[in-house]
């Protein structure tokens, strides 16, 4: 999960990483407050999970509470990226000598921590290394040593800093690593980390990203996840624990297998465009051990979803046999019926791999009215695109 700037310094704070104080506002009335407890010069920033907010003018400093309001006015329902600006962080303006970058990382590709620097923060990072790949320091992190003063200080030094403030540089990236293992992210960076005429060294943007897989171990982060920028349905398939991802189309899918699952998407938006232009409604990959009870909740998920027309589940047996598969989608229509659903969205099944002949033999045997079992994973797709398509025309 990514967090916005203004959680991001949440987690900073709680660590002693210094940074301005702030607090964010939803209207240009609680901007106007917020400015005027401060009591200083304040900036206004957009709070959206992108970067480039100070270029797209989502970043502006206000001299006065009225001011702060009427940039507060101007920046929230801004469009940056795609991204709608329904709060604004208003923080103490800092004054700013220099601009620094420092981060953690998850370098995946080398199986191991990153710690990058460089004393030519606040432009995008990615440009300095490729125009002055000298000035951005990287330095490997060990995950059983993790970052001591002394690997902190190596990267400090790497980085070039001055060693005028490099004691204190070398504190924040102690606890910048604090924030990085403690709140178990996948990135804690700052830029621009700045230093200001007074000689003081302070975070004035945050960017984390928490990993979701170390949820349980953090009851306070589910406070974090953003209810309102996210799709319901989204939403819903979290509580399910379900790797389901909301898109644009009309017929629901279900396979198991990421890989299964995204040639699925291409597949069904190949054979939809014969249909006028039939789309994948969702990516749900329902993993390995595909249990009736994960079918079910696949099912309702899609079924209720109101963009679908008609449901593909592509299914590949391995360790699961196509035989619990076919028992498990019956069982969760069962299941659903029983809830009192009224199904009457068309399914199509594909079901090949472990065991497919006792997979489609149950499947046959059972004839339910609403699947319709089809062979290839190509002509299914085909099939169910064209159900989406007559569906859609019916309405
Ligand atoms: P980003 O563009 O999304 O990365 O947003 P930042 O928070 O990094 O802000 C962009 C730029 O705005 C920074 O690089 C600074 O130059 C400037 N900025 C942000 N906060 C302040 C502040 O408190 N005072 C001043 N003078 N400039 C600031
Ligand atoms: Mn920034």
């Amino acid at each position: 999960m990514d967090l916005y700037e203004y959680q991001a310094k949440q987690l900073f704070e709680a660590h002693q990483v210094p940074t301005t104080p702030g607090d964010v506002a939803s209207t240009p009335d609680a901007a106007h407050e917020i400015a005027r407890k401060i009591g200083t010069q304040v900036v206004v920033k957009a709070q959206v999970k992108t970067g480039g907010r100070g270029k797209a003018g989502g970043v502006k400093l206000a001299e006065n509470p009225d001011d702060a309001k009427e940039k507060a006015t101007a920046i929230l329902g801004m469009d940056i990226k795609g991204h709608t600006v329904h709060r604004v962080l208003i923080a103490e303006a800092s004054d700013i000598a220099e601009e620094y970058y420092v981060s953690f990382l998850l370098d995946r590709t080398n199986r191991t921590f990153l710690a990058m620097a460089s004393v030519e923060g606040g432009v995008e990072i990615e440009e300095v290394a490729v125009n002055n790949p000298d000035a951005l320091a990287m330095i490997r992190v060990d995950a059983l040593e993790g970052v001591d003063e002394k690997k902190a200080r190596e990267i400090a030094v790497a980085a070039k800093f001055d060693p005028a403030i490099i004691d204190q540089v070398v504190g924040i990236l102690l606890k910048l690593w604090d924030v990085f293992v403690k709140e178990d992210a996948t990135l804690v960076e700052v830029n621009p980390l700045v230093l200001t005429p007074g000689g003081k060294v302070l975070a004035l943007d945050g960017k984390v990203t928490l990993d979701d897989s170390a949820s349980f171990r953090h009851v306070s982060h589910a406070d974090m996840i953003d209810r309102e920028s996210a799709d319901p349905i989204e939403l819903r398939a979290a509580e399910f624990d379900l790797n389901y991802v909301k898109l644009q189309g009309e017929v629901g899918i279900i396979g198991n297998g990421a890989g299964l699952v995204m040639s699925t998407l291409d597949v069904v938006a190949y054979a939809g465009e014969e249909f006028g232009g039939v789309l994948p409604a969702n990516f749900l990959d329902i993993g390995g051990g595909a249990s009736a009870e994960v079918m079910a909740n696949g099912l309702d998920i899609i079924l209720n979803d109101p963009d679908v027309e008609s449901v593909f589940v592509n299914v590949f047996g391995g360790i699961t046999s196509c035989d619990a598969v076919a028992n498990g989608i019956l069982q969760a229509l069962e299941m659903l019926e029983a809830k009192g659903a009224t199904l009457t969205k068309p399914i199509v099944a594909r079901i090949d791999g472990n065991n497919a002949i006792e997979g489609r033999a149950i499947l046959t045997a059972a004839n339910h009215p609403l699947i319709e079992m089809v062979e290839t994973m190509d002509d299914a797709a085909r099939r169910a695109a064209q159900l989406a398509a007559a569906r859609k025309a019916g309405k």
